[in-house]
């Protein structure tokens, strides 16, 4: 390997960083229109994953995990132990206001995929100047339902120059 191409593979390695925080919490939903077990109310205990991409700073850190923490515990904490329900749901909502049950409105299904979706929203809007004062530029979010299954987004995101908070939706290269 000549020394040229040393250099090269060095560069890379040190401009490449994630850093990954895991949440979890108890969770009831349903998708009425499953056809199999998904269409009964049930529960899960969530794992999630918030992964972030980008180049740390001269001292060697990305960005805190107890800034991610800070940021998306108060979303999990609306989740745990409450029933999700997508806004369409008129059902489960009338069955869970019956109850004065714990719940949370989704704008959409309840799926997992939806869900990475949203947390990776959630996590834009409300951690938006932490972000871009640590210069991530890719947001990964995989949510694991079961043992065995998982959904993951992976959004590319451009924060350098933000004009204002509310306009992070234009920032969002993919979602
Ligand atoms: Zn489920």
């Amino acid at each position: 390997m000549t020394a040229e191409i040393k250099q090269q593979v060095q560069f890379k390695k040190e401009k490449l960083m994630k850093v990954s925080k895991k949440f979890r919490w108890e969770g009831a939903h349903r998708l009425p229109w499953h056809q199999g077990g998904c269409q009964s109310l049930h529960g899960h205990s969530y794992v999630l994953w918030v992964e972030l991409e980008g180049e740390p700073d001269e001292r060697g850190m990305l960005i805190d995990f107890k800034v991610i923490k800070k940021i998306i515990s108060p979303l999990i904490e609306s989740w745990d132990h409450a029933t999700l329900i997508a806004k369409d749901d008129t059902k489960l909502k009338e069955a869970i206001a019956l109850l004065n049950s714990k719940h949370f409105i989704l704008p959409y299904d309840t799926t997992s995929e939806n869900l990475c979706l949203y947390v990776a929203q959630y996590l834009l809007k409300k951690g938006f100047k932490n972000l871009s004062e640590h210069r991530i530029d890719r947001i990964t979010v995989r949510l694991q339902e079961t043992e065995s299954c998982y959904a993951e987004s992976s959004t590319v995101v451009s924060l350098e120059h933000p004009s204002s908070p509310e306009s992070f939706d234009s920032k969002v290269v993919s979602l």
